[in-house]
């Protein structure tokens, strides 16, 4: 199964990936953490992309395609993969099908966390993660049982050098501009399912997991 996850920057792409992924036994592939890997590791491609993701540009096509697809296709071939930063552009999604198509599949369905502008802001600032699992915490909706340390190796939290008021404005404005158009691209295939993002983590969870369920016995049947 090939699932994607759209919304906006701070809809919760990550936290509902992690455990949708888990649920269905997908490889949870996120666009962000592998430009972070590189960034973190300081290779050419990391520095490449370091000054579009410190100013909240999204990254160019040719690059992110470059990085992403061969690592989609690989996961494909497995038990699947769920998709959660990528596709983000009209060109990145006509690749994607493009690619997938020449390897006999496509994507099975999207999922889009639908949260309105307003909330973001709060959601993004408070957001901290843990530099060595990955796992992301909310000092107000989700904090970690010690203040400032990760429940799984209590590795002190960091917050993203992007996740800040100023940057967040700018990644609000590359997704109205550059993402949301997707949703139509999708809809118009009849893959689109949309969830109401600013529920409860636990009540988005279900609700995306059911929609996931439907769509598979069809795709079973
Ligand atoms: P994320 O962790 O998904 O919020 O991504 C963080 C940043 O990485 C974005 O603001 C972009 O600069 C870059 N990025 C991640 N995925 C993509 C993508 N599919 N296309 C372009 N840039 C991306």
């Amino acid at each position: 199964m090939i699932l994607v996850l759209l919304g906006p920057p701070g809809a919760g792409k990550g936290t509902q990936a992690t455990r949708l992924s888990e649920v269905f036994g997908l490889e949870h592939l996120s666009s962000g953490d592998v430009l972070r890997a590189e960034r973190k590791s300081g290779t050419d491609l990391g520095q490449r992309v370091a000054s579009y993701m410190d100013a909240g540009e999204l990254v160019p096509d040719e690059i992110i395609i470059e990085v992403i697809l061969a690592r989609v296709l690989k996961a494909a071939e497995g038990s699947g993969v769920l998709l959660d930063g990528f596709p983000r552009t009209a060109a990145q999604a006509q690749k994607l099908d493009e690619s997938l198509e020449a390897a006999g599949g496509g994507v099975d369905l999207v999922v889009s966390l639908v949260v309105p502008d307003e909330p973001i802001v709060a959601r993004i600032t408070g957001r901290r993660s843990c530099p060595t699992c990955g796992s992301v915490y909310h000092i107000a909706s989700l904090p970690p049982k010690a203040e400032g340390v990760c429940d799984k190796d209590g590795t002190a939290l960091v917050q993203r050098s992007d996740d800040t008021e100023e940057v967040v404005a700018q990644r609000l404005a590359a997704y109205h501009a550059q993402t949301e158009p997707l949703e139509a691209y999708y809809r118009e295939q009849g893959l689109l399912a949309e969830v109401d993002g600013t529920q409860d983590i636990d009540a988005v969870f279900v609700q995306s997991r059911e929609v996931v369920r439907s769509r598979v016995g069809k795709v079973g049947s």
